[in-house]
């Protein structure tokens, strides 16, 4: 250490995680891809792998408690695992939780945190295998470890899209960030006046995107059933523009992103224009959305257009041709990435 003082919020989450690993070297020829996917990979015997991944969500960053249930975000924690599970193209099978919790909750309310998280290991089939309890002075951290597998030459890496290949979105985008705006403009008014009752009448759609996401393990099986293999893929965490730079820096190439083409769901945009936001960038933007993004080959398309899970949004370019959204004018503005940066 030198007494050099450099602020997080100089370098970002990815360059700051890119900054710390940069000098790690993998010493074990079963650790076929450390740091930088969704999940690392590791071979077991010759052909099958282990997929590992974790995240962790802290109180007042990743979640307000003020509207979201504790059974949600049990819910939630154990999907956005499984998701990045998905997201390699694999299929979770075990999850360790560890929790660091303050005197502010009760037994009853950790029960209720717990009655999601089996929630969700039953719609994902997986195994609470273990974890960590500690005391915390500042609220609640919910850090969970992902393991799932998948037959070695079936793992899809952020690396694998190339030039001509089409990029696919399953599901619908900007949902979950609507769901947010919204709940956020009812604890503004609640903060106000304690008196009035939130109004959440008709935003079912959204606030289930956002309380209670889906990790798509069900687009994962029907890939297989179709027999397509995606060349690249990702879930959409931070925003789709965020997670198609991914794929594009990891594949060391380009794209063309169509906002025509995005799926945003009725709701969303209805809300969205309530809200005098424009629908295209909180489905650019907004995040949390875990749907999956991927790219496939040309030879694939016809079976993934007539696929009702899925949007074809866009198409990977070489490298020199640059990240390009076009806009609904059919003008090419350059795609950049404006999701959450938790450090600012
Ligand atoms: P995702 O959004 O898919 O969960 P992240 O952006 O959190 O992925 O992480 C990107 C990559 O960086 C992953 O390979 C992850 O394991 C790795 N990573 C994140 N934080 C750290 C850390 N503190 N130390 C080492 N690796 C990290
Ligand atoms: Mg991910």
């Amino acid at each position: 250490m030198t007494d050099k003082r450099t602020e997080l919020s100089d370098l970002g989450e990815f360059a700051l995680i890119e900054h710390l690993t940069q000098d790690f070297q993998t010493r074990h020829p079963e650790t076929l891809l450390g740091i930088g996917d969704d999940a690392a990979v590791i071979a077991i015997g010759n052909e099958l792998c282990q997929v590992v991944t974790t995240d962790l969500l802290s109180e007042g960053v990743h979640f307000d408690l003020t509207y979201m249930p504790l059974k949600h975000l049990g819910y939630k924690a154990v999907a956005i695992n499984v998701s990045d599970i998905c997201a390699m193209n694999a299929i979770p099978k075990q999850i360790t939780v560890a929790l660091a919790v303050s005197n502010r909750f009760s037994v009853e309310a950790l029960e209720e945190l717990y009655a999601g998280m089996k929630a969700a290991c039953a719609d994902y089939n997986v195994d609470l295998i273990g974890g960590d309890t500690t005391s915390s002075q500042s609220g609640l951290v919910i850090s969970i470890t992902a393991l799932g597998t998948a037959p070695k030459d079936q793992i899809c890496y952020r690396s694998g899209a190339k030039e001509y290949d089409l990029l696919v979105v399953s599901g619908d985008l900007g949902g979950a960030y609507m769901g947010l705006q919204v709940l956020e403009r009812e604890k503004d008014v609640f903060k106000a006046n304690p008196n009035i009752q939130p109004d959440l009448d008709g935003h079912d759609y959204i606030l289930q995107r956002q309380l209670k996401p889906q990790a798509r393990l069900d687009v994962v099986k029907i890939l297989k059933e179709l027999g397509v293999k995606p060349t690249s893929m990702i879930d959409i965490s931070d925003g789709l523009a965020s997670e198609i730079l991914h794929i594009c820096k990891a594949s060391k190439v380009g794209c063309h992103l169509y906002d025509e083409k995005m799926p945003i769901d009725a709701k969303t945009s209805m809300v969205a224009i309530d809200f005098n936001l424009d629908p295209s960038m909180c489905a650019l933007n907004g995040g949390e959305d875990y749907e999956l993004l991927f790219t496939i080959d040309q030879k694939d398309v016809a079976l993934i257009q007539s696929n009702p899970n899925f949007s074809i949004i866009g198409h990977i370019t070489n490298l020199a041709e640059g990240t390009y959204y076009i806009d609904k004018s059919g003008s090419a503005i350059t795609l950049r990435a404006q999701g959450w940066k938790h450090f600012d």
